[in-house]
């Protein structure tokens, strides 16, 4: 960690390590606060819908996996009502089938909603088997979930739904090459070069899932649950295991918070203009001057990552179409997870980069958008939100996992 760290530059961004880390240290505690704020922990979400793509053997029930809903006494009426909550009804949405990319894994029997714009389907908002979940009481965290159900989804996403990362990477990336000590650095070099002579889309794409796979690592191993003690705490040799030894993993964990960042910054007058009803007009006030804080911070902040360099080519409108259709079948395989409380920041943190995708990349400004031009429910402004909370704390994490490596290894 220490050296990838030091060597500064993450790649495919503007920025280094220390900077992001900066910027973090700057934002986190007020991420914090605003994920606190009863507009931005309820999220709403459709926890039962079957899994399209193959027979799944249901749900798991480890006690960990549980998810509790929310009473319903606890949810601001102005959301239940169709014209406070807007699951998406007031927006055309296109009935089409689903996406033709995926190879082996073709989901059946259904269609799908969403519009041209979006990277992610919304069929949770509309379902009638949605509630609403308080995500503050249900910390996503060590669940025991493992095993051929865990292995299917996220073979799916990276085999199926990902573009084909060549062997190569792959290879480099197994746990065969794990980079065991500092010194195998040249593996680190060989894995950049390989991956630099992709395209870049295909790269963001694998890098934004990677980085979340990496994240939902960081999180499982910062809150692990000791069997031996039944005590929870942070696992390093899970967190080295899995993500420590994988500089390509750590990299992506900046590279998309960078990326979040920066759709915040995008939607900064959006996010200015925005009422954030909860029915409370005290804390309503308090949140949107919370915002203006966050979005002056983001507004202040150096270029990190810079999505005008995608999709130029003569190729890109299909590309574009490609990352898309892709990108929505991962939202869908997320039906397919056996776990609730696993499925539930599956399902919220693909939501949240579906919302900074179609940020960045489905209106033709390229830097501000006009609030005007703007279409989203409430569901994917805290998705976004939250899953930039999500990233911040894995930074957060990688930062106290690199100074108990430092104890363990260096100190006495
Ligand atoms: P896995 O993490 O399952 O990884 C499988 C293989 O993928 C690895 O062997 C490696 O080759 C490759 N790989 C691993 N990480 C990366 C990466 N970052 N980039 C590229 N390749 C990689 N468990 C919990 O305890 N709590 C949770 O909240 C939770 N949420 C989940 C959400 C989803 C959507 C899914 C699919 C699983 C979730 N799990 C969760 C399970 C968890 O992610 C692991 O699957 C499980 O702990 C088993 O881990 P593993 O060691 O078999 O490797």
């Amino acid at each position: 960690i220490c050296r990838l760290r030091d060597s500064g530059a993450i790649d495919d961004l503007r920025c280094e390590f220390h900077a992001l880390e900066e910027v973090n240290h700057q934002l986190a505690p007020l991420i914090r606060q605003i994920a606190q704020a009863s507009f931005f922990k309820y999220y709403r979400v459709d926890l039962y819908r079957p899994c399209s793509f193959w027979n799944s053997d249901g749900l798991c029930v480890l006690r960990d996996c549980e998810v509790k809903p929310a009473d319903d006494s606890e949810i601001p009426v102005e959301w239940t009502t169709a014209a406070g909550e807007n699951h998406g009804a007031n927006h055309p949405i296109d009935q089409v089938d689903f996406a033709p990319f995926g190879k082996s894994y073709q989901p059946f029997g259904a269609t799908c909603d969403y519009q041209d714009s979006d990277f992610c389907v919304l069929g949770d908002e509309r379902s009638a088997n949605g509630v609403y979940v308080d995500l503050l009481k249900n910390p996503e965290r060590f669940t025991g979930y493992a095993g051929p159900s865990a292995n299917s989804v996220w073979e799916a996403i990276y085999e199926e739904n990902c573009f084909d990362v060549p062997a190569h990477i792959k290879a480099l990336t197994s746990s065969q090459n794990v980079i065991t000590e500092f010194s195998q650095f040249e593996s680190l070099q060989q894995h950049r070069q390989a991956l630099l002579n992709e395209c870049k889309e295909k790269r963001v794409f694998y890098r934004v899932i990677s980085g979340l796979h990496a994240s939902i690592s960081t999180h499982l191993c910062r809150e692990y649950f000791n069997q031996t003690t039944q005590e929870w705490g942070p696992n390093l040799d899970c967190f080295m295991s899995r993500v420590g030894h994988f500089p390509d993993r750590l990299q992506n964990i900046y590279f998309n918070y960078a990326l979040l960042l920066r759709s915040v910054f995008r939607l900064s007058s959006y996010f200015i203009d925005r009422e954030f009803c909860t029915g409370h007009k005290e804390e309503d006030a308090w949140l949107k001057a919370k915002i203006q804080e966050l979005v002056a911070t983001c507004l202040a902040l150096p270029d990190g990552f810079n999505e005008n360099e995608l999709f130029l080519d003569n190729e890109a409108a299909y590309l574009k179409e490609e990352f898309k259709d892709n990108f929505r079948n991962v939202t869908r395989i997320m039906d397919c997870v056996g776990c609730e409380k696993c499925r539930l920041w599956g399902k919220l943190q693909t939501r949240g980069f579906g919302t900074a995708l179609k940020v960045l990349f489905s209106y033709d400004e390229d830097r501000l958008l006009p609030t005007a031009d703007i279409h989203l429910d409430r569901g994917e402004v805290v998705a976004l939100v939250n899953t930039l909370n999500q990233f911040s704390k894995s930074i957060e994490a990688i930062q106290q996992f690199h100074q108990l490596y430092h104890d363990v290894h260096y100190s006495s």
